[in-house]
Formats: C-alpha cells, sequence, structure tokens
C-alpha cells in the first residue's frame, strides 16, 4: 500500500465558483506532485457509491446532490505523508473552524458545500483513486 498518496476532489462549489486554478496552485506549492487528474462528472449514481460509508448521516441525500450536481476535478495526489499533509491544507470539514489560509477557509461556503475532498487514510486514499482512474491513467 502506498503510504505517499492521496486522492482529492475540487467539489461542484468551488468548480462553479471559478477556484479550480487557485485550488490547484495551492497544491502544487504545498509540494504534491499530481500523479492522475480529471475533469468530470458524477452521476448521482456514482456519487451516492463514493459517498456510501455516509449513507446512516442526516446529510446524506443533499451530499449526494450536491457532488453530482455539477463538474468536479479528481486527481491522486503524491507527496511523502501525503493523507495528513493534504489534510492540513484543506483545514477543518467545516469553512467555519478551517484554519487561516487553509483552501476550506479561503474557499468553502458551508459545511456541505466546501469546496474540496481529501481522502482520510492511505488505504481510502488507494480505494478512491482507483474509483476514478485506470492504473494507464496515473503516471508517477
Ligand atoms: P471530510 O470531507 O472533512 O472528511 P466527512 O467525511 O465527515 O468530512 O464528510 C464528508 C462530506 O460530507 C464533507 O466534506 C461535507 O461535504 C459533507 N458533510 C459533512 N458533514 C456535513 C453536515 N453536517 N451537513 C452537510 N454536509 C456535511
Amino acid at each position: 500500500m502506498a503510504t505517499n498518496r492521496t486522492f482529492t476532489m475540487i467539489k461542484p462549489d468551488a468548480v462553479r465558483n471559478g477556484h479550480i486554478g487557485a485550488i490547484l496552485d495551492k497544491i502544487c506549492a504545498a509540494g504534491f506532485k499530481i500523479v492522475a487528474m480529471k475533469y468530470t462528472k458524477l452521476s448521482a449514481e456514482k456519487a451516492g457509491e463514493f459517498y456510501a460509508v455516509h449513507k446512516e448521516r442526516p446529510f446524506y441525500g443533499e451530499l449526494v446532490e450536491f457532488m453530482s450536481s455539477g463538474p468536479i476535478v479528481a486527481a491522486v495526489l503524491e507527496k511523502d505523508n501525503a493523507v495528513a499533509d493534504f489534510r492540513k491544507l484543506i483545514g477543518a470539514t467545516n469553512p467555519a473552524e478551517a484554519a487561516e489560509g487553509t483552501i476550506r477557509a479561503l474557499y468553502a461556503t458551508s459545511i456541505g458545500e466546501n469546496a474540496v475532498h481529501g481522502a482520510d487514510s492511505d488505504e481510502n486514499a488507494a480505494i478512491e483513486g482507483s474509483f476514478h482512474f485506470a492504473g494507464t491513467e496515473m503516471f508517477a
């Protein structure tokens, strides 16, 4: 299991608000290398599958609807300590609680529409990367 990769999505709110470039700039400036990337859109079915772990949570329906509401940028990123460092770069789930300068503090609008996703473990980073990309679409 690779411990130096994470998986991210620039969510539909940040895409709609024109923040793709600024967010990618922060990611690259923080030392992450892009291993795979695509501009795509999740169907409601695919969004539901991706967030299946949250099925029982009260916000699941809202989350699926939001994540399938427009295009996203999906990417696999590489850096030492990628998962933890990326979570630090994006900040807390709720932008009101996200540290100053983090991507969510800068670009998220609410706890649900919070600009970016970041995998929460090496295991999930690998699963989520494979959900979006074939091995032939990743470049080490
Ligand atoms: P994170 O994305 O920071 O790992 P979670 O795994 O807890 O956070 O939740 C997944 C996603 O579900 C969040 O990024 C956010 O888009 C949405 N979400 C979490 N909590 C809420 C909430 N209370 N209300 C609405 N949406 C939420």
